[in-house]
């Protein structure tokens, strides 16, 4: 059974009017489903009997089920959550002086095969839909509504790719953006890509004020082809073709995302060479302190090194931050999101 959570404002309009409704319940019922939060037809008191009752034949309001959580020592939580087919996936809070974030999956599994990433161990089993993916903000939300808090900011940086993903993803983001639901502030939602090229232009075409990151993560073809597959379709020049019809066309600064590899990514001459490659784009980079993962050899590039490269990249004029590391001792940082609990059924 589809559940309501996979409805956009449009569609249940068109949904409620099917049911001879009018367009004003289509707020209500948004408003019940994510403002007042409840999860029971019968409890939406403004709307007609006949018509919940038709709506709890018709539609699913089951919550995303918790299988385990686990609390880092910085308070980075960590979600395990079963799916109505039994399949499950994580979810990530996180917080940080500007507030909440919640980092959301999109896929279970992921077939984009990074090197360095745990979270493709597992291929591709399926595409969330938009509603699961809203049933992992709304469960999170519920959560926080015990201690008055609130998800302020969503990054779609979970397992999965969202540009494999695309109409599901934006459906989500239209969704949780919503201001009669829970008006996550388009500017508060970034969804990360590898470089899946063809979605950036839709994207681009959208107009979407949401942000875009982009997982680049190697300067030259050559690098960038031994860590992610996805440069072997579409290459560097063709990524930042698009890249800069973007953030030209849409006036919107881009993210770069790079690990910091030891001794793969990390010398003076990569940071010159990515300097050069992004300089003059409205954008920064965010270097990322690799996250280790057992399976795959590659170690994190140490502190000092890490400062010395984000020196460069300034000298040669472009804006980076460091990133920090969140919940790395419970498995719950970039990358290390790999669905252990699938790969023991499999
Ligand atoms: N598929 C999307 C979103 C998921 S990954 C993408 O590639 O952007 C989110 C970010 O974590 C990406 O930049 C990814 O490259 C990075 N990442 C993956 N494995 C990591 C690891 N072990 N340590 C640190 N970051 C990692």
């Amino acid at each position: 059974m589809q559940t309501i959570y996979d409805l956009n404002m449009k569609m249940m309009e068109d949904m409620l009017k099917e049911h001879g409704q009018k367009s004003y319940r289509a707020k209500q019922l948004f408003s019940w489903l994510y403002r007042k939060r409840v999860d029971d037809f019968a409890l939406m008191s403004d709307l007609p009997a006949a018509l919940t009752s038709k709506l709890k034949e018709e539609y699913s309001m089951a919550p995303l089920k918790e299988l385990t959580r686990q609390v880092a020592h910085d308070g980075t939580t960590k979600y395990l959550f079963e799916m109505q087919d039994g399949s499950s996936v994580e979810a990530v809070l996180m917080h940080f002086h500007f507030g909440d974030s919640l980092c959301v999956s999109s896929q279970v599994g992921c077939n984009m095969g990074c090197t360095f990433c745990a979270s493709g161990l597992l291929k591709k089993q399926r595409d969330l839909t938009a509603g699961e993916m809203v049933g992992e903000v709304l469960y999170v939300q519920k959560e926080l509504d015990k201690t008055g808090g609130r998800v302020d900011n969503i990054v779609i940086m979970g397992t999965g790719e969202p540009f494999d993903n695309y109409d599901n993803v934006i459906r989500f983001c239209e969704i949780i953006n919503s201001d009669l639901g829970l008006a996550i502030g388009a500017r508060h939602i970034t969804i990360s890509t590898c470089g899946v090229v063809p979605r950036i232009y839709d994207f681009a075409a959208g107009h979407y004020q949401y942000n875009l990151a982009i997982s680049l993560h190697a300067p030259n073809n050559e690098l960038r082809a031994k860590l992610m597959p996805i440069d072997r379709a579409y290459d560097l020049n063709e990524l930042m073709t698009a890249l800069k019809q973007y953030s030209e066309g849409n006036h919107r600064r881009l993210t770069f995302e790079y690990i910091l590899l030891h001794g793969v990514n990390d010398s003076d001459d990569c940071a010159v060479q990515l300097a050069d490659l992004i300089r003059g784009m409205n954008a920064y980079v965010n270097l990322i302190p690799y996250n280790e993962v057992d399976e795959n050899g590659y170690h994190t590039t140490d502190d000092k090194k890490a400062l010395h490269f984000y020196d460069v990249l300034m000298k040669h004029g472009v804006k980076a931050t460091l990133r920090s590391k969140h919940g790395d001792d419970i498995d719950a940082a970039c990358g290390q999101l790999r669905a252990k609990h699938e790969m023991g059924k499999a």
